[in-house]
């Protein structure tokens, strides 16, 4: 084995790895425990909303609440573009990159139709 792929546990010649070294083998434990948490936790102190980046300096758009206990995203919510009105990641319709463009959200057909007709893509 080579220095440069003995700390890693494996050869890189020999191509498709299998078998996974421990650091690997920790991360796995650690995120099967963090689902295992998430699954039972019973989410009961949630954060105030919060605004989400997906980089430092750059907004989703999206507002979030965590759970205290375990952080798991509890609630995902944006503003509507044509009235603002705040409106539920479940609840929301997206543009269609046809009519309206993508990456805005709607609260309703109504808003979206409304948007539509001004946007004339
Ligand atoms: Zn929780
Ligand atoms: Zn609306």
């Amino acid at each position: 084995m080579d220095n440069v792929s003995s700390n890693m546990g494996f050869s890189k010649r020999k191509g498709a790895r299998i078998i996974m070294n421990d650091f690997e083998k920790l991360q796995e434990e650690f995120n099967d425990k963090i689902n295992k948490l998430r699954e039972t936790c019973p989410h009961t102190f949630v954060s105030e909303w919060i605004e989400e980046y997906w980089a430092i300096g750059h907004s989703t758009g999206y507002m979030i609440r965590t759970c205290n206990n375990c952080c798991k995203i509890i609630d995902r919510k944006t503003s509507c573009w044509r009235c603002h009105k705040e409106v539920l990641e479940k609840d929301h319709l997206d543009g269609d990159g046809i009519k309206t463009p993508l990456g805005t959200w709607y609260c309703s057909e109504k808003c979206k139709k409304e948007d539509e007709k001004t946007m004339g893509l």
